[in-house]
């Protein structure tokens, strides 16, 4: 999966600002930040999207949150709050097609807003 933009990022031909490490996953600043803390949090795994996790993926996606945990208690975020979002295919807006959750905190959020302002 060369061609894919978070694979690359694993093998360290594209650089990312990591945060966090290890065999199967890999924490790392989100280029274009959307809250004072935005970590993307991805499996090295290459999964494209939400749609494509089987059934021998759902021990990785438990996983996954054991390390939003970790890398909320690093940046100092776990007591003030945090929130974890993936994004799902194009009415969610996602853009990179392997699976990833954004942790977003550092300030108080925005509600939750659902439909966009184009579908009201
Ligand atoms: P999506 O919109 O697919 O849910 O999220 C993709 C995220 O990846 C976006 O928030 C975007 O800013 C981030 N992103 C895209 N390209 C890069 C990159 O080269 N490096 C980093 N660190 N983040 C990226
Ligand atoms: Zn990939």
């Amino acid at each position: 999966m060369q061609e894919c933009l978070f694979c690359k990022i694993v093998s360290g031909d594209i650089p990312s600002s990591k945060v966090y490490e290890d065999d199967s996953f890999l924490a790392f600043h989100d280029i274009q930040p959307a809250a004072p803390t935005h970590v993307v949090i991805i499996p090295k795994k290459h999964i494209a999207s939400m749609n494509e996790v089987g059934d021998e993926d759902y021990v990785l996606i438990g996983q996954l949150h054991k390390v939003a945990q970790l890398v909320a208690r690093k940046l100092g975020i776990a007591e003030t709050g945090y929130r974890l979002i993936n994004n799902c295919g194009p009415d969610a807006g996602q853009t990179v097609f392997h699976l990833h959750f954004h942790l977003l905190g550092g300030a108080k959020l925005g509600a939750l807003t659902g439909i966009s302002s184009s579908h009201a």
